[in-house]
């Protein structure tokens, strides 16, 4: 599927040049659940990083704006990443990012999250207040959920926006340009990087602001330069991970999911949480054994590839279905 939207780096540094804006709007901090208390993953760390290389930045934590304490100034633009399970209108939990908010008004829409469940609800008082918001990785869902792609596409109408997100095999974000097509929505890409590297999925538009460059987004002038899931990047990923989760400044009382293998999740906090952590040796070979383990296997990263491409092939299959 060819599109117009995607550039290339070489072509994205001409524009740049030329005075287009570069961001990467979806970036979680150490204040996500996900993402381990180590010291380059805190917000100042991560802004001082990202003024290097972008123009626009948001840290998109799950449903909270704590980042905010932490930082704020030049470039960086408020967010949060907010979950909703609306059983009755959708049937999957959906994130959606929503920026240029303040923590009052977020305080308000995470409480309709949790008590009304209503995701048109949501989005009505977040245009109602004039605010940017985006449907993030719209063909996600968790494991235990089924995916209805009809009520995907009835919701996505209801976005400026759709999200381009390297989490996700090139075979789903393809669908996500279809969709967005289909439906003449704006497209955003972003890293969504738990690991801090940030920038290397990113999306230009033109903007003094950030509301005048999402704007543009909306209207589709804009490019992206994509990066998607691969098992290379994956297990990069992985690595990191692993060297964060052995960083002596890490916190030990915090329950870690890493969002990728619930078996995996549940080895490391057993780890964390018992006496050999505390004896040096042990934690250096640990962190070998780890690392060894997942460079070797690699099952379970073709696992989750492989299931994130039967995904595609069904909702194909179901698409084609509904319009025979
Ligand atoms: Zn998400
Ligand atoms: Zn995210």
């Amino acid at each position: 599927m060819k599109s117009s939207v995607v550039l290339k780096q070489r072509e994205a540094r001409t524009l740049r040049r030329e005075g287009w804006k570069k961001a990467d709007l979806h970036v979680h901090t150490w204040n996500s659940y996900d993402v381990l208390r180590v010291p380059s993953m805190s917000p100042k760390s991560l802004l001082r990083k990202a003024r290097r290389k972008l123009d626009f930045v948001s840290f998109t934590d799950h449903d909270n704006m704590d980042a905010y304490d932490e930082v704020n100034g030049k470039g960086l633009v408020s967010g949060v990443e907010l979950e909703v399970l609306d059983e009755k209108r959708v049937g999957h939990t959906v994130h959606m990012n929503i920026y240029g908010l303040d923590k009052e008004l977020f305080r308000e829409l995470k409480a309709m999250a949790e008590d009304e469940k209503n995701i048109y609800k949501i989005i009505g008082k977040v245009k109602k207040n004039n605010l940017q918001y985006v449907y993030n990785h719209p063909f996600w869902f968790k494991d235990d959920e089924s995916f209805n792609p009809h009520k995907m596409l009835k919701l996505a109408e209801k976005f400026p926006v759709l999200e381009y997100n390297t989490t996700m095999i090139k075979p789903v974000n393809e669908l996500v340009l279809w969709a967005a097509k289909e439906k003449g929505k704006g497209i955003i890409a972003n890293t969504d990087t738990h690991i801090g590297s940030m920038g290397t999925t990113h999306t230009l538009s033109q903007g003094d602001t950030f509301k005048e460059f999402f704007n543009n987004v909306k209207r589709r002038k804009s490019y992206i330069v994509p990066r998607d899931m691969n098992k290379n990047l994956m297990l990069r990923e992985i690595m990191q991970r692993i060297d964060h989760f052995f960083n002596p400044e890490k916190d030990p009382a915090k329950d870690y999911r890493t969002g990728i293998n619930e078996r995996l999740d549940k080895t490391i906090n057993f780890f964390s949480t018992t006496r050999f952590r505390k004896l040096p040796f042990v934690d250096g070979a640990l962190r070998m054994a780890f690392k060894k383990a997942a460079s070797r296997s690699g099952r379970f990263i073709n696992k989750h590839l492989e299931s994130q491409g039967r995904l595609v092939e069904d909702i194909k299959k179901k698409l084609r279905i509904e319009k025979n």
